[in-house]
């Protein structure tokens, strides 16, 4: 299956308010290979960077709505998304899921001054790599080739292949109420609503793929698949390894969660208790969103010193009457019930 192309003019354009060319994806594009657009210079502010850019507009198929972009060419580059829907460019998957499966940490920052600052910073960068020839999407980073495949498999789940369903009408809000006099002559789409988690998505938080519904069940469904769904009992905070290579260091596995967890931040790992004759550890995460977020990225693979590492879910604490204690205690009893595996 092709995924997604970047723009039909081939290289990256750069510089946004002077773009020739929008970065869009084979769903937004349409099926048609020569489609005409208009273009308006400074047409509207991205709504990632709030700078004026240039605004794209076209219809991408019969019977199906305009469609323009939304967002600036650099901010697309910067994350490698298309321009119109903001999902990403290779797989056609949400951010958050890219980001999540390849622990890509995001660079951007979200307050107004910095953005800013960060993005007129980028936009020069793509310009010295457009002139050298040199490739920009460093933002894709080296990634493990287990994350990789992956989203491949993710991608191939969904719909394998573009999909223009997203490019139909908007649905007639008068229909769904039974007031639409407009039949046939109606230009929205005449079906009722459906309740679905794209239907209330925010373009932010879909770019800097945080709080992205969609994500959020493509991962849960990933990580089930992976038998790291997380357990009803919200205390267990911690993600048993097994199989761990010879002479591995707690120094090595708290370095290898920090680097490949796109969201978490050293301090969240709470302690590492490595029994070095059984080959296994316990991650003990501070809270119980940082376990999960590992546990996510853990159901791509887990590679240390080229082994794969088995993970799973540490167990519930047995409920005793007056322990109070977190630490060692919650360490040694979920070591013992895990052995029962
Ligand atoms: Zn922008
Ligand atoms: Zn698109
Ligand atoms: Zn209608």
């Amino acid at each position: 299956m092709s995924y997604m192309t970047a723009n039909k003019g081939g290289s990256a354009s750069s510089g946004s308010e002077t773009a020739e060319t929008p970065i869009l994806c084979e769903s937004c594009l349409g099926p048609n290979p020569f489609i005409t657009m208009t273009k308006q210079s400074y047409g509207k502010e991205c709504k990632i960077c709030d700078r004026p850019f240039t605004v794209f507009r076209w219809k991408p198929g019969q019977g199906s709505r305009f469609k323009k972009t939304e967002i600036c060419t650099t901010c697309a580059t910067i994350k490698n998304v298309c321009q119109t829907c903001v999902l990403d460019l290779q797989y056609g998957l949400p951010v958050q899921v890219r980001d999540s499966a390849l622990g890509l940490k995001s660079q951007m920052p979200t307050s107004d001054i910095n953005k800013q600052y960060y993005v007129n910073n980028q936009e020069a960068r793509i310009a010295d790599s457009a002139a050298s020839g040199s490739q920009i999407l460093s933002a894709i980073g080296p990634a493990t080739s287990a994350g990789h495949d992956m989203l491949k498999q993710l991608a191939r789940n969904r719909s394998g292949g573009p999909n223009y369903n997203r490019n139909k009408p908007h649905l007639c809000s008068f229909y769904a109420k039974g007031e639409c006099k407009r039949g046939d002559a109606c230009p929205f789409r005449h079906e009722l609503p459906v309740q679905n988690n794209l239907s209330n998505q925010n373009i932010k938080d879909r770019f800097h793929g945080r709080n992205d519904p969609v994500a959020k069940k493509m991962l849960s469904s990933a990580a089930s698949d992976a038998g790291l769904t997380p357990p009803d009992d919200r205390e267990v905070t911690s993600l048993f390894l097994s199989s761990l290579p010879e002479g591995i260091t707690d120094a090595e596995i708290r370095t290898w969660f920090v680097s490949n967890v796109s969201t978490l931040e050293p301090h969240q790992i709470k302690s590492i208790t490595l029994v070095a004759t059984s080959k296994c550890a316990f991650v003990n995460f501070r809270t119980r969103h940082a376990a999960e977020e590992a546990a996510l990225r853990c159901s791509a693979k887990m590679e240390l010193g080229g082994q794969q590492i088995r993970v799973a879910w540490g167990r519930s604490r047995p409920k005793k009457a007056g322990t109070a204690g977190a630490g060692a205690g919650a360490t040694v009893s979920a070591a013992t019930t895990a052995k029962e595996v």
